[in-house]
């Protein structure tokens, strides 16, 4: 009786050559799609156009919050509480760079839509000292940044931060600013001017890291704008 051959493999021989395969692989995977897990929660299946599954974008709930700081403009994803923050834990403690990856392409595409934002130049990862970025292995600005390229391309500016901030924390808000008033430098300063750069970073409280920077930015004639994960209810 005939039977027909309904087979789609391909003879061993051939599937197992070099040449053939990385074709093979890729009709393979374009008629079989593997699942990709989501970054986020490493469980639920990406979503698509989606840096996550459908759960955690929800649970992050990506809208942007106009912030007020002073004269320069500002925005955040979301506050820093509940899953924002048990993310940013991992990101921290645990190094998880390709978390941080997928929250950068979220805040991008949160970002792209501002119309604010829209004459953007550069992008501007708040920098980490080499200190803090030994022990932590990456900085997760820089993370962020390197999401926010793969949907919404910029180029990079890069700054240097000069002394660790560890003991940010125990002092008044006022000396935090006067501490980290020498804190950055530029690379190349005469490039930014007249540029706009927006500046990346995990969270916004007091303020100080970013003041500090945006000072120094417009001091060089740049013109600087915010975008953080989080910030803090005020
Ligand atoms: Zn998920």
């Amino acid at each position: 009786m005939f039977r027909a051959r309904t087979s789609l493999k391909l003879p061993v021989r051939l599937r197992n050559s070099p040449r053939i395969r990385p074709w093979f692989q890729s009709l393979w995977e374009l008629l079989y799609p593997v699942p990709e897990f989501c970054p986020l929660c490493q469980t639920g299946i990406v979503a698509e156009g989606l840096p996550g599954c459908k759960v955690c974008i929800s649970r992050v709930n990506p809208s942007m919050h106009r912030l007020r700081l002073a004269r320069y403009q500002g925005f955040a994803v979301g506050y820093y509480d509940d899953y924002l923050q048990h993310l940013l834990y991992q990101i921290k403690y645990l190094n998880q760079y390709q978390l941080a990856v997928a929250l950068g392409k979220l805040m991008a595409l949160a970002a792209k839509e501002q119309p604010e934002l829209q004459a953007v130049d550069y992008f501007l990862p708040v920098p980490l000292h080499h200190e803090r970025l030994q022990k932590r292995g990456f900085n997760q600005a820089e993370a962020f940044v390197e999401g926010m390229n793969q949907v919404w391309p910029h180029r990079v500016y890069k700054a240097i931060r000069h002394k660790p901030t560890a003991f940010q924390s125990q002092l008044t808000p006022q000396e935090r600013i006067k501490n980290l008033n020498r804190a950055f430098t530029l690379i190349h300063p005469t490039k930014i001017k007249g540029k706009r750069l927006l500046i990346v970073d995990d969270i916004f409280t007091t303020g100080a890291t970013f003041y500090s920077l945006a000072d120094l930015v417009e001091r060089n004639q740049g013109v600087p704008f915010g975008l953080f994960l989080t910030h803090s209810h005020s």
